[in-house]
């Protein structure tokens, strides 16, 4: 099954809902990073939040990170989605497995830990803005309702989802996103958080093959309308070029240091493990060109 992000409004068009399904973007996020299950659950809700608000917030060739800085065992996660729905991300520490909590589920609370979730949008303006709130809850999806409701004063109800196999491999991705436009009234609101509340838990649905325009359903009605499906993938946008960028913004100190002791550099993308080697000769003319 490939993976799509779903766009969705109520009959009162005062309502707006994006689900996905994204297992194989998670897995190749776990691929890439060799993730253990907590540091997975931890990576894929925060990379299937990025798509979400990249869908529901960003226009064409903008782009948002997510930071979500908990002091739990996994680290900092950082997640970078584009308006062409792609996204990449990390966690500070990829290696991580945690005792089941009682109900089975990955302990994606301890994972996490206390600290700040943090969204700064590049709109293309002369700043970003960014956007940030206290780690509330620690699952991750009430804490990027909060952001949205808090930060960007809009009510919002948020799900994530992913199931890890017993061999780590990602069984399921999936998620939603509901925001309320302000013309929705409380009893719309209401009885749509009363359905979302009555949903079957995500991961066992969405492993018995539900789709994101059924989960829609579920939650806006049936009689909702489906907007647009797009796809959504992993995807990084490192080159040797912007490393080469990189290396130009150092202290022409530092680069003499890296030509006379290293011989040349190795530098590694955080977001997706892709090295870039660069010799004496190459670091030398970064070095001219600087001057
Ligand atoms: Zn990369």
């Amino acid at each position: 099954m490939t993976d799509y992000l779903v766009k969705a409004i109520d009959k009162t068009k005062n309502l707006r809902l994006l689900t996905i399904t994204a297992k194989n973007l998670v897995q190749e996020a776990h691929l890439r990073h060799d993730t253990w299950s907590a540091s997975s659950a931890v990576l894929g809700r925060t990379l299937i939040a990025g798509v979400l608000l990249a869908g529901a917030e960003l226009t064409e060739k903008e782009e948002l990170t997510v930071r979500l800085l908990g002091d739990g065992p996994v680290g900092p996660t950082v997640v970078t989605a584009k308006s062409d729905l792609t996204v990449k991300g990390y966690v500070k520490n990829s290696h991580i497995a945690l005792p089941p909590k009682e109900n089975g589920h990955i302990d994606v609370k301890t994972a996490v830990g206390q600290g700040w979730l943090e969204v700064t949008k590049d709109l293309g303006l002369k700043k970003p803005y960014t956007g940030q709130v206290p780690i509330v809850s620690g699952e991750i999806a009430e804490d990027v309702a909060y952001y949205l409701t808090k930060s960007e004063q809009i009510p919002s109800a948020v799900g994530l989802s992913i199931f890890v196999n017993p061999n780590n491999s990602i069984g399921e991705a999936s998620g939603f996103m509901l925001q309320a436009l302000p013309g929705a009234s409380d009893k719309l609101v209401s009885s749509t958080i009363e359905r979302i509340n009555n949903l079957p838990a995500l991961s066992s649905a969405f492993l018995d093959g539900m789709k994101p325009e059924e989960l829609a359903k579920l939650i806006l009605g049936s009689d909702c309308k489906i907007l647009s499906k797009d796809d959504v993938a992993y995807k990084c946008d490192c080159s040797k070029k912007k490393y080469t960028n990189i290396l130009a913004t150092l202290k022409n100190s530092q680069l003499q240091e890296m030509i006379k002791e290293d011989h040349g550099a190795e530098l590694t993308c955080n977001f997706c493990g892709n090295k870039y080697q660069f010799t004496e000769n190459e670091l030398k003319a970064i070095l001219v060109k600087k001057q």
